[in-house]
């Protein structure tokens, strides 16, 4: 009885230890970009449905980026960044989660601030921009038009300046 108990606390205290180590200190390798296959949308549009529609704790991505809408090309936070997302199965542990408004298509602005969005992750994370960091979704996700190789291109130069 007193062994079980020994382990059950040792468990526990090995157990919150590990997540309190973890907290404000998540590893992040790597960033998948979605859209949100609507015309419309906005940080707190898709927070009400990812609480409300799916019983989520908060929305799923740490970043949506709005186009002409409502503001073109604004970066909302999302989820905070030290949580792990909800935004792409298998693949949350260790990625940032950003959603492009949109449906077909995306405002230039889009594209500057998608830009400028995945650069300032690779210096805060020490990501190395490539295709196996920056990542789509799936096929359809971020629609079919937007090429991730080109935006790629985009941050390794952007990276060099800075
Ligand atoms: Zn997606």
């Amino acid at each position: 009885m007193i062994r079980t108990f020994l382990i059950v606390v040792s468990l526990l205290l090995i157990f919150s230890k590990t997540t309190h180590g973890t907290e404000g200190h998540r590893k992040v390798a790597f960033i998948v970009v979605h859209h949100s296959d609507t015309l419309s949308g906005n940080v707190e549009v898709f927070r009400k449905y990812h609480v409300n529609v799916r019983g989520w704790s908060d929305i799923g991505y740490h970043f949506v980026i709005t186009n002409g809408t409502g503001v073109d090309g604004e970066i909302q936070r999302g989820r905070p960044i030290d949580k792990m997302g909800a935004h792409a199965k298998g693949r949350n542990r260790g990625s940032v989660g950003i959603c492009l408004v949109g449906k077909t298509r995306f405002t230039e602005k889009q594209m500057d601030k998608l830009v400028l969005l995945i650069t300032e992750m690779c210096q805060k994370y020490d990501i190395i921009p490539s295709e196996k960091t920056v990542q789509r979704h799936h096929e359809h996700c971020p629609g079919e038009t937007l090429d991730l190789s080109i935006i790629i291109e985009k941050v390794k130069k952007a990276l060099k300046k800075s």
